[in-house]
C-alpha cells in the first residue's frame, strides 16, 4: 500500500507534464516556454515547502524539502535563460553556450537530490523531528550559484540597457531588473533569518517565498500590462505599420483578421469588418473597379493561387496600385485555406520612372533614327563625292585618274590569269574646227554625244574614260585582237553616223574619229615587275597608233601588236 501513496503524486505529475506539454507545444514564443519553466520552478519552491512543513513523516518532509532545493537550485539558471531571451541576446548566448552555462544549476540539483555524504543537508540530526537540518557546503554552494546566475542576469540587463534599444524595451528589461533586486534581497533575507541568525528567530517565515511572489507578481504585471509575449506580435505590428506597402489578413470568411496602416489611405476597413470587394470597387474609378472585380473573382475560382493585378487610381493625381493576393495555408492541410493575405503596393513612383524612362527611351529612338538617316545621307554625300572623283563632271565617263588605277590593277591580273585584252584610245577628227564653227558650247555637246554613241557600243564591263581635251580611252577586259577589231570598227561607224543637232536644234554636226587599237593576248610574267612600265608601254603604243591613224587622213583605225 506503501507505493499507492505515490500514485496520486505520480498522476500529479503526470497531469502537470500534460498540461506543460500542450502550452509549451502551442505557446508561439521560445519566452512563453522558458516563462512558464521559470514559474513552474517559482511554484515549487514554495508549494513543497508548505507540503514538508505540514508532513509528518521526517522521510516524506525531507523529500518535499529536497524537491524545493530541487527547484531552488534551477532558480538562477532558469531566470538567466529567461533574461537572456528577454533582453534578445539570444543572439549573442547561442544555445550550445546557454547549456554550458546551465550546467552549475544542474549539478546543484542534481547534489540537492542526491545529497552525497550528507555534504548539501546533514539529515542524520536532522531526521530529529524537533531538530534543525544543518545545511552543508553543497548548499551554500547552491545558494552562490543561483546568486551568481542573479548577478550575471543583472549584468545582461545593464549592458541590454546600455545599448540603443526601443524604450518598451528598456521598460521591460528595467521591470526584470527590479524583480531581480527584489529576489536577491529577499533571498538575502531568508538567508538571515531562516538559516544564519536562525536561532534568534523562534519559527520559520518563507521570506524566499514571499519575495518570489512579490517578484513574479510583479513579472507578471508588467507582462500583462506591455504584452512581453505578444513581442513577436507587437514586433510584427511594428512592421507592418512602418512597411509602406498595406496588407490585408482575412480569414476564410473574408473577414478582416488585421489590417495595417498603410492601408488607410487606400481603403477604409476595420479588423471585424466583412470584405467586400464590392463596396471596395464602388469607391474606385470605373475601369479599375472592373479590373478589381474581376481579381476577386478570379481568387474565389482559384483559392489556391497567387494572383496579382495592377490598377490605375486616379485619385487625386494619377496613382497606381499593385494588389496581390495569396493564400494562408493551413500547415497541415495545404489544400485548405485557412485566409488570404492581400498586400497592396504602390507603384505609382514606378510607374512615373517607367514612363519617363520610355519616353526618354522613344526619344532617344528618334534621336537614333535621326543619326541613321544622317549617316544615310553622308554616306550618299560621299559616293557622290567618289563618284565625282572618279568621273569626268562635261561627259559623265570615267577620269583619266580611274582609268589608270583601274587598268593598274587589271593588267596586272590579265597578266597572271593569261586574260586577253585590249585598249583603244581615240581622238576627235579637227575637233578645233568644230569648236571655231559652231562655239565652245556645241562642242561640249558634240563631245557628250559622241561619248553616248561610243558608250552604246559597249559592254557594262568595259571602262570609257576621258584621258584629256577630245581623246578618250576604252579598256575591254576579255577582249582579243579579233574581237577589239570588230567593236573598233562598230565605234569609228557609230561616231561617223551620230548626227548631233547644237543649238536650237536647226544645226547637224557629225564628226570621225582616229583610233588607236592594241590587245594583248601573249603574256610575258617578267612585265609583272614593273606593271606601271608595262602600262606605260601600252599607252604609249595606243598612243603611236591613234598618231599613225591621225598622219594617214584621219577617221580611221591602227591597231598595234605589242611588240
Ligand atoms: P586633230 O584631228 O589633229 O585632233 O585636230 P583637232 O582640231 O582636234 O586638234 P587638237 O586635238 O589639237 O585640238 C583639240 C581641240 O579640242 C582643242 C580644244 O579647244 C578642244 N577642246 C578640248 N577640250 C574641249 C572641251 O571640253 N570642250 C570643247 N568645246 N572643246 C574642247
Ligand atoms: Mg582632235
Ligand atoms: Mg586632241
Amino acid at each position: 500500500m506503501e507505493s499507492m501513496i505515490w500514485l496520486d503524486f505520480g498522476i500529479f505529475l503526470v497531469l502537470f507534464g500534460l498540461f506543460f506539454y500542450v502550452f509549451a507545444a502551442n505557446s508561439v514564443t521560445v519566452l512563453h516556454k522558458i516563462y512558464l519553466v521559470l514559474h513552474f520552478v517559482f511554484m515549487v519552491w514554495p508549494l513543497f515547502q508548505f507540503i514538508s512543513q505540514t508532513a509528518i513523516d521526517p522521510q516524506y518532509k525531507l523529500f518535499y524539502l529536497i524537491g524545493a532545493y530541487v527547484a531552488l537550485s534551477l532558480l538562477g539558471v532558469g531566470w538567466f535563460v529567461f533574461i537572456v531571451v528577454l533582453t534578445g541576446q539570444a543572439k549573442v548566448i547561442r544555445k550550445n553556450r546557454i547549456i554550458l552555462l546551465s550546467i552549475p544549476g544542474v549539478v546543484s540539483a542534481l547534489a540537492a537530490l542526491a545529497n552525497p555524504g550528507n555534504l548539501f543537508l546533514n539529515i542524520n540530526y536532522g531526521l530529529d523531528p524537533n531538530g534543525q537540518l544543518e545545511n552543508g557546503p553543497l548548499y551554500w554552494m547552491m545558494i552562490v550559484q543561483v546568486l551568481i546566475y542573479l548577478f550575471m542576469s543583472v549584468f545582461i540587463m545593464v549592458y541590454t540597457l546600455r545599448k540603443d534599444v526601443s524604450s518598451r524595451h528598456k521598460t521591460l528589461v528595467r521591470t526584470a531588473m527590479n524583480t531581480v533586486f527584489l529576489l536577491i534581497l529577499f533571498g538575502i533575507g531568508d538567508l538571515l533569518v531562516n538559516i544564519v541568525f536562525i536561532d534568534s528567530f523562534n519559527s520559520y517565515f518563507p521570506i524566499i517565498s514571499c519575495g518570489m511572489a512579490i517578484s513574479t507578481g510583479y513579472l507578471a504585471h508588467a507582462i500583462t500590462k506591455h504584452r512581453v509575449f505578444n513581442i513577436i506580435q507587437v514586433v510584427q505590428r511594428d512592421i507592418m505599420n512602418t512597411m509602406s506597402t498595406g496588407i490585408i489578413v482575412l480569414d476564410d470568411n473574408d473577414v478582416v483578421i488585421d489590417i495595417n496602416k498603410a492601408m488607410r489611405p487606400i481603403i477604409r476597413l476595420r479588423i471585424g469588418d466583412k470584405f467586400n470587394p464590392g463596396a471596395i470597387a464602388s469607391q474606385l474609378p470605373k475601369s479599375a473597379a472592373r479590373d478589381f472585380l474581376k481579381f476577386f473573382e478570379e481568387q474565389h475560382e482559384k483559392p489556391l493561387e497567387r494572383l496579382e493585378v495592377e490598377l490605375a487610381l486616379h485619385l487625386e493625381q494619377s496613382s497606381y496600385i499593385v494588389i496581390q493576393s495569396a493564400p494562408i495555408l493551413n500547415q497541415h492541410k495545404k489544400k485548405l485555406p485557412i485566409g488570404r493575405l492581400l498586400t497592396f503596393h504602390d507603384v505609382t513612383q514606378l510607374r512615373i520612372l517607367l514612363d519617363e524612362t520610355n519616353t526618354q527611351n522613344e526619344l532617344l529612338h528618334d534621336r537614333n533614327r535621326e543619326l541613321m538617316l544622317m549617316q544615310e545621307e553622308l554616306s550618299q554625300v560621299n559616293k557622290k563625292l567618289q563618284n565625282m572623283a572618279i568621273t569626268d563632271s562635261l561627259t559623265g565617263c570615267y577620269n583619266r585618274r580611274y582609268l589608270l588605277q583601274q587598268l593598274e590593277q587589271e593588267v596586272a591580273i590579265n597578266v597572271r590569269k593569261g586574260i586577253p585584252f585590249s585598249i583603244f584610245l581615240f581622238d576627235i577628227d579637227l575637233f578645233k574646227s568644230i569648236n571655231d564653227r559652231f562655239g565652245h558650247l556645241a562642242g561640249d555637246e558634240v563631245l557628250c554625244a559622241t561619248v553616248d554613241a561610243v558608250r552604246s557600243m559597249l559592254r557594262l564591263t568595259d571602262v570609257l574614260a576621258r584621258y584629256g581635251g577630245e581623246e578618250f580611252t576604252v579598256y575591254l577586259p576579255h577582249t582579243n585582237r579579233e574581237h577589239a577589231d570588230l567593236v573598233a570598227d562598230r565605234i569609228k561607224e557609230a561616231v561617223e553616223h551620230n548626227v548631233v543637232r547644237t543649238g536650237n536644234g536647226d544645226q547637224t554636226v557629225s564628226v570621225t574619229i582616229s583610233m588607236g587599237v592594241v590587245s594583248i593576248e601573249q603574256f610575258d610574267a617578267r612585265v609583272l615587275e614593273d606593271p606601271k612600265a608595262f602600262l606605260r608601254e601600252l599607252l604609249s603604243q595606243a598612243d603611236a597608233a591613234l598618231y599613225e591613224a591621225k598622219y594617214n587622213g584621219r577617221n580611221r583605225i591602227v591597231k598595234r601588236k605589242l611588240a
